[in-house]
């Protein structure tokens, strides 16, 4: 049979570890280094799927623990599944709801068989295990399905970020026993919070079980950035070179330049979209207010050098207008034009690698100074 999945590595940066790739998926193949927007409720919120098209968006997320609560996976299922039901035919990443489980919802209990909550929707009590969750993204049917995993807050006791990073690796074990379509590629996640030995341990355990592809998660969840960027510089080396690394929850440009130099391949955010939501763009690394008076009669596109409808079409001005009139087409212009802005760092660093020159290209990005506004909790998602 024909491998559905394959992992390629094009070439790799002689001075750091980042490496280009291309990934391919039953639904097309994703480029890396990759930022990947988020759909939560599969929509990328206020873009239709020929606008994130435009953005040149390949892999997008979409949410279990949401789609679970609402509509329920058997609705999705009943329009043909995921792809069918939203209208969008590239490659789709389901999250396993073990994030939002552990950092949104009320009244949990956690025990090795699983977790029990309390739905916000309606009250109604969820049993979310292994099995559980494997089985709804299963029926969802996006292409990389992520396993249960449990993600401590931070800061947490030393004690108990071992004690979630070895039940992690146990629920892994079970998430994998669970797994049924040879159709979707299941990815394993390393936790271990700060402590880099729980990280390195952890990697090296999940990469014995020669799984498509590995996640860092329980990273963006409130710790500084100079240690994200320590944690992954300690982890994503012991994963395995030959398969994609995806680093959850992180969308920012130095943090994403630092963890692409220790060879993560994919990102994700919402920072694009809750920010366009916000009326501020993201411009070459800066963060834009759009109400600032600066911009009322400015009469030049967001960004010049920009290929997106919005720099393409409209003026500063007019953006501003927007969204000092709140109007919903603000959101979407800017919605369109920050993922293009993310996705473009991304592609920019990948022709860096490809031509051996993003040490060189990207130094300015590669030092993890914390500068306020570039950095975002996942934790507010
Ligand atoms: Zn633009």
């Amino acid at each position: 049979m024909k491998a559905k999945f394959s992992f390629q590595r094009l070439t790799s940066c002689s001075q750091t570890k980042a490496r280009a790739g291309i990934f391919l998926t039953p639904h097309g193949p994703v480029e890396t280094p990759r930022f990947m927007p988020v759909g939560t409720l599969a929509n990328v919120k206020t873009l239709t799927p020929a606008q994130l098209r435009d953005t040149e968006a390949q892999m997008i997320l979409c949410n279990t623990y949401h789609l679970h609560l609402q509509p329920g996976e058997g609705i999705v299922a009943g329009g043909g599944g995921l792809h069918k039901f939203m209208g969008w035919n590239g490659p789709i990443l389901t999250d396993s709801g073990g994030f939002q489980v552990f950092s949104l919802s009320e009244m949990r209990k956690i025990s090795e068989e699983g977790v029990t909550f309390r739905s916000p929707h309606d009250g109604r009590i969820i049993n979310l295990t292994p099995e559980r969750s494997i089985e709804i993204q299963n029926i969802l049917g996006a292409d990389v399905i992520m396993a249960f995993d449990e993600c401590p807050p931070y800061p947490a006791t030393r004690e108990d970020v071992e004690a979630a990073t070895l039940r992690t690796y146990r629920w892994l074990e079970r998430c994998i026993a669970a797994h049924q379509r040879s159709d979707q590629a299941l990815f394993g996640i390393v936790q271990g919070g700060v402590h880099l030995d729980l990280r390195a341990s952890a990697a090296v355990a999940l990469a014995q079980l020669e799984l498509p592809g590995y996640a860092i998660g329980g990273v963006s969840v409130g710790e500084p950035p100079e240690l994200i960027a320590k944690i992954v510089e300690a982890t994503a080396p012991l994963l395995p070179p030959e398969k994609p690394r995806y680093l959850m929850g992180v969308g920012t440009y130095r943090e994403m330049a630092i963890a692409i130099a220790s060879g993560v391949d994919l990102f994700d955010c919402v920072i694009p979209t809750r920010w366009a939501r916000h009326g501020t763009a993201m411009v070459q690394g800066e963060r834009w207010n759009l109400k600032n008076a600066q911009f009322r009669e400015d009469f030049t596109p967001l960004d010049e050098t920009c290929p997106c409808y919005t720099c393409q079409n409209f003026s500063r001005a007019y953006l501003s207008h927007l969204v000092r009139s709140q109007e919903i087409l603000a959101y979407t212009l800017l919605s369109i034009h920050n993922i293009t802005e993310l996705i473009r760092f991304t592609q920019r660093i990948r022709e860096a690698i490809l031509e051996d020159q993003f040490a060189t290209k990207f130094a300015q990005w590669l030092t993890p100074t914390p500068q306020s506004g570039e950095t975002v909790s996942r934790n507010s998602l």
